[in-house]
């Protein structure tokens, strides 16, 4: 304000100046003491534009009074429903693969907020279940714990903090539902194998709206040593359970279960369109509450295309997971209130693409493992709040964001934990060793990697001998 009355009555000034040179020059081309006269007679000018200057001024403080002060830029917009999709396993050049492959676009291009999220767990290469664990609670931990820390302890996840908000939640994936990257956002395990039958029972205790994947065994009587029919369990506490989400029709359930499969649900060919419709479906549950809700996503079987070393299973999954992305956009654009985050738990098998045709949508794809790798992996973000979200992150920093977001409560301890390094608690393993990993994944895929990956073990050990 200040300022423009100022610059306004200096460009006056000058201009009266560079007049009165002018005048001074043409004058003096013939009479150098009518120079003089001429500023004399001019000199009232000066003196009433720098009273003029001086009212101006003084106009402008009393107008720049705290009170009228031109308010500070809006706070940043704020959502009142997250939904956070985790395609587990995909990098970069997962992405690209399926975007070749699908003519050159992708639902993810519609998401204009780009970023780079680090991995790491306690290791430098993480598992799913540790990286599961960052974002869902904002603590680093030791790969294979479900939302537990190094020392044993419970960490509380945003899910739990979002039900106690009054929030609705959500889970959605195609693996079963009590699987790590699941798991991690609504159990609390110190190991994440053969723990499918704890989990089942941990979400009963849960006020969670939305659970949907694979596993359904893991809730029936006759598959429990407890005997418990969490099936019925479920419907006594209002849940609509389903194995099938066009079972349901339009019809829109207050709480609802669909277990699409035994164990782990099959291969994008054989499932169909679970994934994109669960999404569709969930996101209109969740949304009657008027308290917003925070909703996970998970393309779970892009890790397992990446462990078996497989483009075209990559590719599959990729493009299922990023119609169900669309999904999430398309709900998210019209309600206006809805920041949707797309990221993934950790890059696997080292993938790149070395030879193809974007005209015929082929990729040839090289993998320099078949385990996860510490590569950083992409993240995208849609909606009020998603600027938060670019540049490069870490992974619990999904947790930290997400609750400031959404204005949930941060446990004290997590914060403080937030403030020291991010290095500390790192040891120096970079990695898991073969045993680990099949303790860690082989059993429970169900995709027979943990058979293969057994034999492909024992076949160089023996070459090794050799
Ligand atoms: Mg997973
Ligand atoms: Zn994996």
């Amino acid at each position: 304000m200040l300022h423009k009355g100022y610059g306004l009555v200096l460009a006056t000034l000058s201009f009266v100046a560079i007049a009165l040179t002018t005048m001074a020059v043409k004058v003096g081309t013939t009479d150098p003491e009518p120079i003089v006269r001429t500023l004399d007679s001019m000199s009232f000018v000066v003196d009433s534009i720098e009273s003029e200057l001086l009212v101006a001024q003084k106009k402008a403080s009393e107008i720049d009074t705290p009170t009228s002060e031109p308010s500070a830029p809006p706070p940043p917009a704020r959502p009142k429903n997250i939904i956070l999709m985790i395609g587990d396993g995909m990098g970069i050049t997962h992405i690209t693969a399926a975007t070749i492959a699908n003519k050159n676009k992708l639902n993810l291009e519609r998401l204009p907020v780009v970023g780079l999220m680090k991995t790491f767990s306690n290791q430098l290469i993480t598992d799913s279940a540790a990286s599961a664990t960052a974002m869902a609670t904002g603590k680093k931990t030791y790969n294979g714990a479900i939302a537990m820390d190094s020392k044993g302890r419970k960490l509380k996840t945003i899910v739990e903090i979002a039900e106690d908000k009054g929030l609705a939640t959500g889970i959605v994936t195609t693996s079963s539902v009590t699987h790590a990257t699941p798991a991690s956002f609504y159990s609390h395990q110190p190991k994440r194998s053969r723990i499918n039958r704890e989990v089942s029972a941990e979400f009963m205790t849960k006020k969670i709206e939305v659970l949907m994947g694979g596993g359904k065994r893991y809730f029936m009587s006759k598959h429990r040593k407890d005997e418990r029919d969490l099936i019925k369990e479920l419907e006594k506490k209002g849940y609509t359970v389903v194995d099938d989400v066009d079972e349901v029709g339009s019809k829109v359930p207050r709480k609802m279960v669909c277990l699409i499969a035994d164990m782990q649900p099959k291969g994008y060919s054989r499932r169909g369109d679970f994934l994109p419709k669960a999404t569709a479906k969930a996101t209109k549950i969740l949304d009657r509450d008027k308290d917003g809700f925070f909703m996970v996503v998970e393309g779970a079987q892009i890790d397992w295309g990446g462990h078996s070393r497989n483009s075209k299973f990559i590719i599959n999954e990729m493009l299922d997971f990023d119609r169900s992305v669309g999904e999430a956009l398309d709900f998210a654009e019209e309600d206006g209130e809805t920041l949707v985050i797309v990221t993934s738990d950790h890059e696997t098998g080292g993938y790149s693409i070395n030879e193809g045709s974007l005209k015929e949508g082929e990729v040839a794809g090289k993998f320099t493992d078949d385990y996860h790798t510490a590569t950083m992996v992409p993240l995208y973000a849609y909606g009020p709040g998603a600027e938060a979200f670019s540049g490069t992150i870490d992974n619990t920093d999904i947790f930290f964001k997400s609750c400031e977001l959404l204005d949930l409560e941060i446990p004290a301890d997590i914060l403080e934990a937030r403030k020291k390094s991010e290095l500390e608690g790192l040891d120096a393993t970079t990695k898991l060793d073969s045993t680990d990993i099949m303790e860690a994944h082989g059993a429970d895929f169900g995709s027979g990697y943990g058979r293969r990956f057994q034999k492909n073990k024992d076949k160089s050990e023996k070459q090794k001998k050799k």
